[in-house]
């Protein structure tokens, strides 16, 4: 741990699986011999670059790059990339380490990685954000391969920047394999990745209120963020009869009384979509914007917070649980901060944590990978089935775990301890089966 103090996101995502998967520790001295756990806390590797791009002005920028490839015991390694001024090593590191238990926990061949770069696409044209994304993929392309490692989306990456950079590695390989995934349908792209993560998140919900004989419809939800993930939750759970408030930015909360319908939500996809604010949505259909306020002060019975790591403190965790909120499913990588998850656990809140409530994205994106290997693409129903049967499978091996390892008591379920231990168990069996080696 001092070794890495200064990396508090990573430490923070560490402590987390290693307190929780103790009791499977116990039960298994392979582990202890083989020092597992010293072994997947170190990434295999940490690639750092530079990238030199041209602003409009024809200023040069340079900016930091960097790919960590964490584990590939199950398969080649797969996560995000992301653009954002908050981007560090730290934080990479904590993606990195959590995709790699998220990854197993899907069931589906693929290691854990994670990469991206502190250039902030707020404020930048189109035409800066297709010459960072080309610069940043000529940087990048020495390092995967649709064997070795195949990004994806994150923040501030979404289907433009993904075409940029696809474009960018055909053009100097000149292979047409797909080492990107999220990439547009008609060139590559499954039918269903932009949704996959939000949507994955109100099935897992489903089966958690499922387990605890409840139902979503008519409950009211609070969403944060209103970017890829927030909106497709929203989106879902409005499908499905629920009630939505909220959503949110860095700039404040939306708020609507009378619930965010299909109209809406397409009205807030098209505004993200040109950066406008969310705010002007109270001119065209009412509602209050909550000017820098989170949504955690109104009155709910289910949050899926999906804007952004720590996003949730323990302050706004009290909120939570004295505005009636029942169930948590973390649409963003590990929103609430340790002291958060603390608290509406103690007070009983069914809590699913990001790496197994938000893995329908990369779940799809493997299916992506798989069509392209192939070279036949599966229709939107038939990957929307798939999905569905994932989010199903990892919510109930998660709940098994939890209960054969003593964790649940009384009908509540820790789905935190118990998807910590499936993942975990998956890739350290694979590392026990290969020796010493990786
Ligand atoms: P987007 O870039 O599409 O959207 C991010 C949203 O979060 C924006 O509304 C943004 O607001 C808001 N946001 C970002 N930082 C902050 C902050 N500090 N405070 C308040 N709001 C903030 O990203 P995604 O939807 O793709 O990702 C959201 C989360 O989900 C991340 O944690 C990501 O790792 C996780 N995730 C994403 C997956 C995917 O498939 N895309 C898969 C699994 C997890 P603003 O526009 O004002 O910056």
């Amino acid at each position: 741990e001092a070794q890495y103090a200064h990396q508090p996101e990573f430490i923070q995502a560490v402590k987390e699986v290693a307190i929780t998967i103790k009791p499977l520790y116990e039960a298994h001295p392979e582990y202890e011999t083989l020092k597992i756990f010293e072994r997947l806390v170190e990434p295999d590797r940490v690639v750092a670059f530079r990238i030199n791009w041209e602003n409009d002005k024809g200023e040069v920028q340079v900016n930091r790059g960097w790919r960590v490839q964490f584990n590939n015991a199950l398969g080649p390694y797969k996560g995000g990339l992301r653009f954002h001024p908050t981007v560090t090593q730290s934080v990479l590191k904590f993606l990195g380490f959590e995709q790699i238990f998220k990854n197993a926990l899907t069931g589906l061949p693929i290691g854990g990685g994670k990469g991206g770069s502190d250039f902030d696409p707020k404020g930048k044209s189109e035409n800066e954000i297709r010459r960072f994304c080309y610069a940043f993929m000529r940087e990048l392309y020495h390092y995967v391969n649709k064997d070795i490692d195949v990004p994806a989306g994150d923040i501030g990456v979404g289907g433009r920047e993904v075409s940029y950079m696809y474009a960018m590695y055909k053009n100097l390989t000149r292979e047409s394999t797909g080492v990107i995934t999220g990439k547009g349908v008609g060139f590559g792209g499954s039918l269903m990745r932009t949704e996959a993560t939000g949507y994955g998140a109100v099935y897992f919900l489903e089966s958690m209120l499922a387990a605890q004989k409840d139902n979503i419809k008519g409950k009211k939800v609070l969403v944060s963020g209103a970017g890829n993930v927030s909106l497709h939750a929203a989106e879902k759970a409005h499908m499905l009869g629920a009630i939505v408030l909220t959503v949110s930015d860095s700039q404040g909360t939306l708020y609507d009384e009378k619930g965010m319908d299909q109209q809406k939500i397409d009205w807030l996809k098209l505004q993200k979509q040109q950066s406008k604010p969310l705010a002007e949505y109270v001119d065209v259909f009412g509602g209050e914007w909550l000017a820098k306020q989170k949504p955690w002060h109104i009155k709910g019975d289910i949050a899926i917070p999906s804007a952004t790591q720590n996003e949730v403190d323990e302050d706004d965790a009290k909120l939570m649980v004295e505005n009636g909120i029942k169930y948590i499913a973390e649409g963003a990588n590990m929103p609430l901060t340790a002291e958060a998850i603390d608290y509406v656990r103690l007070h009983r809140v069914h809590y699913a944590p990001g790496k197994a409530a938000n893995a329908g994205g990369v779940a799809v994106s493997a299916l992506e990978m798989s069509q392209n290997s192939v070279r036949q693409y599966q229709t939107f129903e038939e990957v929307d089935e798939r999905l569905k049967c994932i989010m199903k499978d990892i919510h109930d091996s998660a709940a098994k775990a939890s209960e054969q390892y003593g964790q649940t008591d009384n009908g509540y379920i820790d789905y935190m301890a118990g998807a910590n231990m499936v993942g975990f168990k998956r890739v350290a069996d694979a590392l026990v089966a290969y020796g010493i080696l990786n």
